[in-house]
This record gives structure tokens, sequence and C-alpha cells, in this order.
């Protein structure tokens, strides 16, 4: 085989004895990978998806959304999930990075097939599947590539490249190793010996065959067709430490694992070029692409992307913090991938979110706007729906972590806990006051003595006197074994004691008569009981509490009004 050297001569390269030179403890070819890793056997409409974070941080919440929609295009058409670690920049990784990205995944409820499917735990025939641990399969991949003269050693030094980087930035030409100023393109194979036995440290570059003039296009998932120039940058795909970059990493890996989609973040768009030359380079087809924008938040009327740095909910440890459930985070997210979520969901109130089928071009290409009010909306609606040992056992896997006392009140008396998250749980019509666990300790303050304050604020409309009274008259009525209606017929027969209106309309419709009506004289009792003038069902709330905390508060209340 033919090359020109870097004097322009023209030289012999034998590239099979370059790659023996380069690569002498690899002795596998791609092909034998082929056997290793067979062809999937899945249905046809099948898509294999993965989802393949760098562990360098906590999981952002758009990092949760490409998991999720990557997750959803798989199961959906009884295809497999991956969850892929792309460990090759380890001067990013971060302590614990692994389990950080696993504990966000699992805790959504994000179902993996394959890849790193527990702490610790790899699952499936196609791994390994952290990319540290995959170093010979790449270099295989790459000795291939040097074998059809595809690739190169490459000895240039940061000085030398920062000298190249000044070139191009004062003649504003396309930055990086290309066309001229790729000088060891053309190295001969005994100058290259020659390097390496001296010890001198080289990185493997790409021999680019792009062309300035020529132009690469692709059909994206979710942006449809876009059209890009070519590579025609010589770049770099083994460090000197013959670990790969991440460009040649994706390539090899989603060959191998069979991915069909590759679900990403809009930020990898620019190095399509790179991509889909390398798959045709390698003689391999190239899998679909999908690129989703980033989650957008609103802000000084303007919109910008959500930030690690300054929003504490761009971690999706914060919703757990929070307390918001998992399930309402993730029909939130589905709702900024597909705007007809909410219909499905109005449509199948108690349906799985699984159950929906998202379409990756209804996403949004310019960033779906993050709003805390909706997914708390969202997450109120959620919790509506559940029974309520359901709340009780979320709430107090949360308080367990988060809120020790809360935790402590709830579990005293389990099923007083539960008859209490029980209050106007009714399927038809139910309360939405929670939208988020770490919002309990307050709605439902009054039910500990702990955390009840036992102030009480005057009630419109009704004088110290007559809520005096009321109260006094009230000890000796109450029954806690009466029916609702019964507990209210109470209410109608005390306010007339008082010299209430025994109904609403009743007063309506001759206010002059009466100082106030049946409403103002629960108002007192329910201020007397619970502290608030807003409160769930009164009789139930009384019924839990039991009759000597209801006559107990009730007494306080009126010590309150003797002062
Ligand atoms: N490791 C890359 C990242 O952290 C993955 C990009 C991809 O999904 O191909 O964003």
């Amino acid at each position: 085989m033919f090359g020109y050297n870097a004097h322009g001569k023209v030289d012999i390269m034998d590239y099979n004895k370059l790659a023996d030179l380069l690569f002498s403890h690899i002795d596998k070819t791609p092909a034998d990978y082929d056997s290793v890793y067979p062809k999937r056997e899945l249905g046809e409409e099948a898509k294999v998806t993965r989802f393949a974070p760098s562990p360098t941080g906590f999981l952002h919440i758009g990092g949760l959304f490409a998991a999720l929609i990557s997750e959803r295009i798989a199961h959906q058409s009884g295809g497999k999930f991956i969850l892929r670690i792309e460990d090759t920049d380890k001067k990013r990784e971060v302590e614990n990075g692994v389990e950080r990205i696993l504990e966000g995944l699992l805790g959504f409820g994000i179902k993996i097939d394959e890849g790193f499917t527990d702490f610790d735990v790899q699952t499936g025939d196609y791994g390994p599947y952290k990319q540290s641990e995959r170093a010979e399969i790449y270099q295989c991949f790459a000795k291939e590539l040097v074998k059809k003269g595809m690739a190169y050693p490459c000895f240039c030094t940061e000085d030398e490249l920062s000298a190249i980087r000044e070139v191009q930035e004062a003649e504003k030409l396309l930055p990086g190793y290309w066309g001229k100023f790729a000088k060891c393109r053309d190295l001969s194979f005994d100058e290259i010996k020659e390097k390496i036995d001296s010890g001198l440290p080289y990185v493997l570059r790409l021999k680019s065959p792009g062309s300035e003039d020529r132009k690469v296009s692709f059909k994206d998932g979710i942006r449809g067709k876009i059209e890009m120039p070519e590579n025609i940058v010589d770049v770099v795909i083994l460090k000197s430490d013959g670990i790969p970059t991440y460009h040649f990493a994706h390539v090899v890996d989603d060959y191998l694992m069979g991915t069909t989609n590759v679900i990403r973040g809009d930020e990898w768009i620019s190095s399509i070029p790179i991509h889909l030359q390398m798959f045709y380079m390698l003689g391999l087809k190239a899998p679909k692409y999908a690129h989703i924008a980033p989650i957008m938040k609103e802000d000084d009327g303007g919109k910008r992307k959500i930030s690690k740095r300054k929003d504490p909910e761009a971690a999706v440890t914060y919703y757990d913090e929070e307390g918001y459930p998992a399930d309402g985070v993730i029909e939130y997210l589905l709702n900024l991938a597909n705007y007809n979520f909410e219909d499905f969901r109005k449509a199948n109130k108690n349906a799985h979110w699984s159950e929906f089928k998202l379409e990756m071009n209804k996403m949004s290409n310019s960033g779906a706007l993050f709003d805390l009010v909706k997914l708390n909306d969202i997450c109120k609606n959620k919790i509506a729906s559940y029974t309520s040992e359901k709340v009780y056992d979320l709430a107090c896997e949360w308080a367990k972590k988060y809120d020790k006392e809360l935790f402590t009140l709830l579990t005293r008396d389990k099923d007083f806990s539960v008859a209490m998250f029980g209050f106007d749980r009714n399927p038809d019509k139910p309360r939405k006051d929670i939208g988020k666990w770490n919002e309990v300790r307050n709605a439902f303050s009054f039910m500990f003595d702990e955390l009840f304050d036992g102030k009480y604020d005057e009630v419109e409309n009704v004088s110290k006197e007559d809520a005096k009274k009321m109260l006094e008259l009230y000890k000796d009525m109450y029954d806690e074994n009466a029916d609702n209606s019964a507990w209210f017929d109470t209410l109608k027969d005390l306010a007339e004691k008082v010299g209430f209106a025994r109904e609403v309309k009743e007063y309506k419709k001759n206010p002059e008569a009466f100082p106030g009506h049946v409403g103002d004289v629960s108002n007192v009792l329910r201020v007397a009981v619970t502290g608030r003038t807003k409160s769930p069902d009164l009789c139930s709330i009384m019924k839990t509490l039991g009759k000597d905390k209801v006559i107990e508060r009730i007494d306080r209340a009126i010590n309150a009004l003797a002062i």
C-alpha cells in the first residue's frame, strides 16, 4: 500500500505491519466480536435504546428525562433498555457516580433490562457495560482501522497543537487536526517505529475521508432531516493511554450492543458527522438518532436551560428531598415530552403511565419549559388518587429519611394516621391538599398535639361571647358515635340554641333576624379543634382524634376566649 510521507515522498506503508506494531496485544478481529455478541432476536418493531451517562455527579433532571424517553421507546416496542456507564474521562469521575445514577433511575421506577441494573450488578449478554472495562474491544476496532489505513498514530505535543490552533484562529479556519495541519498523517512506518521505540507518547487519530464541500444528512427522530458539512477533522479515537474518546466508544458500543435508536441530548448533534463517518469507515450500520432539546426554565421574562449551578430542581435528588411522589414526577416529564399525555390521563384515570404511547415526533425541538407549579398540580392529583394506606406508606418512607419527628408521629399509631390520610379521600372528588410529602407536616399539624399550637383565632362574624357559649354547650351535645348527618344536625340544634339560624338559606332570607348561621357555628368548632378555618371534614377529624382530645381542645379554646 502507498502513502505520502512527511517529506512528500511516496512511501510504501504496510498497514498490517503498523497495526501489529501498535496493537501487538490484540489478536481478535471485529468479526470475532460478532460471535461474542450475536444479533438480538427481537421482533421487527422492537427498539433497543440506552442511557449512557458519565458518572460525573448527580443525575440531572434532563438525564432522567432522556432516560425515560429511551426506556419508553424501548419498552413500548417490546425492545430492551440498557444502562451503560461511560467512564472514559477518569478526571471528571466522582465517587459513587454510578450509584448516584442508579439511585436516581431506580427511585423513579425506570425499568432497566441490561447493563447496570442494580448497584454493582451488570446484567445482559452484551457487557461489560462500563466503558473502562472494554478497552480491548475498542483497541480491536481501532486496530482494524489502522489495518485499512484509516487511522494513524499522532505524536504531536500539546505545544504543537496549540501552535496549530493559533494559526487557525488567526486565519479564521476550521479548528482541529485536518488537511495541511495533520502532520502525522504522512509519517512513514520507520518514522513511527523510531518515535515509538524512543518512548514518545501518541494518540490514535481517524484518517478522515471527509471533504469540505460535501454534506452529510440524516433524519433525526425529533427534528426531522438535518444536513451538515462532512467531518474533515482527524479526530482522536484512542487517547495516549489506549482509552477511547467518547465518539469512538459510542460507535463501537452501540454497534456491538445492537442499539437501534440513540436518544440523547442535542449537544451531540454537532458530533453526528463524526459518528456517521466512523460507522461508515468501520463498515457498520449506524443506529437511528434522536436529539432531545434541553429542559428550559423561565427566567427574567426569557428562557434558559435549567442549570446545575442555579436551579436546585436540576438535580433529581431535589424531588426525593422535597418528597414529590416518583410517579408524579414521571408523569410530569411525560407531559413535558408529549402535550397529549394530559388527554390520556383524563381519559384513563387509573391507568399506569406506561400505558401511554409516547411519540418522539411530538417532542419539542426548542426545549420544553419546566414549571414547578404544574409539577405540584400533577403530584396533587397523583396523591389524591392513592389509597390512604399508600399515602401512609409513602409519607412514612419519606419522613423516615427527611423528617424524623414526623416519622415518629405518623408511626405512633398506624390506624390513626391511615384514618387521617383518609379524610375526604372520596373517589369522586378527593381533596387535593398535598403535592409532596414535605407538605404533610403542615397539612395535618392539627392531628398531633406536638405540632398543634392550640391558638384560638377569633372567627369572623361571631363574637367571643357567642363562641364561648357555643363551645360550652357543645361539650354536652357531642356524640362521637353520630354519623355525619346526625353530627351536622347537632350543630344545627346548637345554632338554634344560641339564636343562630339552623340553615344558611334561612339566614340569607332574613339576615337581620340572626347574628349568624350554622356555618358560623361549625367554623367556631373547626377553629377550636383544628386551629384553622379550613380543614378536611370536621366530623371525621373529630372521630379520629377521639372524644377526650376533642373536649380537651374545646376547653383550651374556651380558656383562650375567657382572657
Ligand atoms: N456519555 C455521554 C453523556 O454523558 C452520552 C451521550 C450519548 O448518549 O451518546 O452525555
